[in-house]
């Protein structure tokens, strides 16, 4: 079957479709929320939007508590799954195209959703009605998985995995070609010191960064009763620093603070940690002990690299690289003592267990205790499986290039499949808009990501002989 021939004359039908679903500005509305419209109004117009495509085709379709639904053909005992979304990210500010517009301008459409995850959404969408039209028989049912709630936490698929039947295999067309096989693990580790114990405490307040995900890229703090060298100290630590910073006298207390640069969390290494940098400061200046202790923890902990070695949390493997631990919010007062939280991005075969013991030998000597406040386990499907064998053929096949396994530090909506992977598609070296202005998806791609999910659902829905 020539499924790139077959996507390239339905090139109207798709665009079509992809524009009526972008044009429904489904970013999550807390203003239409209630029991029964659980996301608000856009979300459940997109989710049933696409239900009503699914009707249209005569297949099998069932919408779950607003939250999440599925579109689902052929027969057998066996599923395949494809995991898509259709709720969005706010559009924000700064487009030159509407963002709910979905316009078409130089081979490309634009809009909130573009590529993340509407336009892929309906490349797998057109892919299943080419194999339903072709007549191909399967050996397994194939079933389009449509979320509503990806982008503010997944609600939508838990629903669906606590009441519904998990796929045998499946992928998620919400990421990178050619195919993520490796999600490292996702903790958030707390830190925390107790109060002080007196009042008499050089630092007054230290705040900086607002989610875990990422670096922050801003730290400021409140001291009182520190010497008058400190300003001269401070202007010298920047200018060797190579960073810009402020320093300001409020009647008897200074504010100074420090600006870094922002980066995912899932490479660290790729910003500068503004809490960091202040706390190696405030390090030289500070002698009070319990503002000494938090700082000290900051900086030994922190400061010298992103691994974790200080806290014996480092581990690193072949199939996913190194461990990495990510300061994104840190504060202090005395009444509260400090506090760090962590987006610790471990590796698939990270002995858990063995290294969270590791370091909690290690903080009492620090000051400090742990609490881990959230985990989610690292995702991992073996290269020589049915799915990534049969996945690899088809990029193979129909692109010419070699199917890499890739890993990644984030998390995509293929962990949520016991037996999946994301797949697609944003091809190697294109840029990533999604989450940004002017979001778009090449046309062209779109056709060959088509092409590519028809072939990819023929090869996983028949079974091998044995
Ligand atoms: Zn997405």
């Amino acid at each position: 079957m020539n499924w790139q021939q077959q996507a390239e004359e339905r090139q109207n039908e798709l665009l079509a479709d992809l524009q009526a679903l972008v044009q429904i500005n489904s970013v999550l509305d807390e203003s239409t929320m209630t029991e029964e419209v659980p996301f608000g109004n856009g979300p459940l117009e997109a989710l049933n939007w696409m239900l009503e495509q699914g009707k249209a085709q005569d297949m099998k379709v069932k919408n779950m508590a607003n939250k999440v639904g599925y579109i689902e053909m052929g027969e057998g005992e066996e599923m395949v799954g494809i995991l898509c979304h259709v709720d969005v990210v706010p559009a924000g500010s700064d487009w030159v195209h509407a963002p709910f517009g979905a316009e078409i301008e130089d081979g490309k459409l634009f809009g909130r959703g573009a590529i993340d995850d509407k336009g892929p959404t309906m490349a797998a969408w057109l892919a299943m009605k080419m194999v339903k039209d072709a007549g191909v028989k399967l050996d397994r049912r194939v079933r389009m998985i449509i979320g509503s709630d990806e982008e503010t936490g997944f609600r939508c698929v838990e629903h669906y995995f606590a009441n519904e039947e998990m796929p045998t295999l499946g992928f998620a067309p919400d990421a990178d070609f050619p195919i993520i096989n490796a999600e490292k693990g996702i903790a958030v580790l707390e830190f925390n010191q107790a109060p002080a114990a007196s009042e008499n405490e050089q630092l007054v307040s230290f705040k900086a960064g607002h989610r875990t995900n990422m670096v922050p890229d801003y730290a400021e703090a409140v001291l009182t009763d520190v010497p008058q060298s400190t300003e001269m100290i401070f202007h010298a630590f920047l200018s060797n620093a190579q960073l810009q910073g402020e320093y300001t006298e409020i009647g008897d207390t200074i504010k100074i603070s420090i600006k870094g640069k922002s980066a995912h969390a899932m490479e660290p290494n790729a910003g500068v940690n503004a809490a960091v940098k202040l706390a190696q400061f405030l390090n030289v200046i500070l002698t009070t002990e319990h503002a000494k202790q938090f700082v000290n923890f900051v900086v030994t902990a922190f400061a010298n690299e992103t691994r974790g070695h200080a806290l014996k949390l480092n581990f690193n493997d072949e199939i996913s690289g190194d461990t990495t631990l990510n300061a994104g919010v840190v504060s202090y007062t005395p009444q509260t003592g400090g506090k760090v939280e962590v987006s610790m991005r471990y590796s698939v075969t990270y002995p858990y267990a063995d290294k969270i013991a590791a370091v909690a030998q290690v903080l009492p000597t620090l000051g400090f205790t742990l609490a881990v406040t959230e985990n989610s386990e690292p995702h991992h499907v073996d290269a020589n499986s049915e799915l990534i064998q049969k996945l690899s053929k088809v990029y193979e096949r129909n692109t010419g290039e070699q199917a890499e396994l890739l890993a990644i530090g984030g998390g995509t909506y293929a962990r949520e499949l016991d037996n999946g992977v994301a797949f697609g598609m944003l091809f190697p070296g294109e840029p990533d808009i999604a989450h940004q202005a002017d979001e778009f998806v090449v046309i062209e791609n779109l056709i060959k990501a088509a092409a590519i999910y028809a072939d990819a659902i023929i090869e996983l829905a028949t079974k091998e002989e044995v």
